[in-house]
């Protein structure tokens, strides 16, 4: 069996499923995507959701505003809340400097947060409720079920702390049974954490930051990092080094990347199902 853990081929296999229960949907669930300034990533993230929610056949709506201020974007926010045919809001992140992410975020009602990231959401994954996971380690979580990864009882490494992916992936883990340890850069004595981990999920931001001298022999590894050199990407972890070490890796790029906008996708479609019951 293959080491390699496919994101490319799960993803596009989850994007089918997606697309044959809204195929027999009379009302399709609806997306609205918020995008304030000029941030390139922003603009390639933005069109990889059209390109999927067209594909699975959601209602895709993208709100772009060259500037807004933080009191008019919650006015907008607002009116999508209440509005009855919009099912999920997202606001592309980073917002222009000077902007309240945080208050801006916590204006979707957790409903329609598609993407995980208001208080409420949170709180809910840290107490083991149900609730709208961040879709980056909602697709992490998607990828070690499919691939039978057993993560009862098992040592799992988590690099980095952030709301979008650290924190939710150590949730997540927990709430799988797994025992979970979070590393960040202040970490003393990294290695010796990371070689200990059967499943090592890294997101960093750092090119080939893991190196083969980190991995514990028959790890699991889960790379989230995108890292753009000179126009090509690079994963957090240096997959050629790591790769005869290892029992499973995802490749940057075609692994964890194409799961998170199918997972966004999934949350629509829940968020739907939610308020259509
Ligand atoms: P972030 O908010 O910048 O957080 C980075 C985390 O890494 C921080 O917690 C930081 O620790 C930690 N860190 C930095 N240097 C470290 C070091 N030397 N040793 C240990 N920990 C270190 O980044 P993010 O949003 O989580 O994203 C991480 C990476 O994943 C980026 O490359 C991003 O592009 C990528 N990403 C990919 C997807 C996807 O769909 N594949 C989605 C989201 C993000 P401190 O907290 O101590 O600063």
């Amino acid at each position: 069996m293959s080491k390699i853990i496919d994101g490319k081929k799960i993803s596009g296999e989850i994007k089918d499923e997606l697309k044959a229960k809204v195929d027999k949907l009379s009302v399709k669930p609806k997306l609205v995507v918020i995008s304030v300034g000029d941030n390139p990533a922003s603009k390639v993230y933005v069109g990889q959701k059209e390109k999927c929610a067209n594909y699975i056949g959601i209602n895709y709506l993208h709100k772009h505003f060259d500037a807004i201020s933080d009191d008019e974007l919650v006015n907008v926010i607002e009116k999508l809340n209440k509005d009855k045919n919009t099912n999920g809001i997202i606001v592309q992140l980073p917002l222009p400097d000077g902007m309240d992410e945080t208050r801006i975020v916590n204006t979707i009602v957790p409903e329609k947060d598609v993407d995980g990231l208001t208080y409420l959401n949170a709180g809910l994954l840290l107490n083991n409720k149900t609730s709208m996971v961040s879709c980056t380690p909602k697709g992490i979580m998607e990828l070690l079920k499919r691939k039978k990864v057993d993560l009862v009882g098992a040592n799992a490494v988590v690099i980095g702390r952030s709301i979008l992916v650290g924190k939710p992936m150590m949730n997540l883990l927990i709430n799988a049974n797994a025992t979970v340890t979070l590393c960040h850069s202040k970490t003393k004595d990294l290695a010796k954490i990371t070689k200990k981990a059967d499943v090592l999920v890294v997101a960093i931001g750092k090119k080939h930051f893991v190196t083969r001298d980190m991995v514990k022999r028959g790890a699991v590894v889960i790379d989230v990092g995108i890292n753009r050199v000179d126009g090509k990407l690079y994963g957090d972890v240096d997959y050629d080094d790591v790769y005869s070490k290892v029992k499973k890796i995802t490749p940057v790029p075609g692994g964890v990347g194409p799961m998170t906008v199918v997972m966004l996708m999934k949350n629509v479609i829940e968020a739907y199902e939610n308020q259509n019951n």
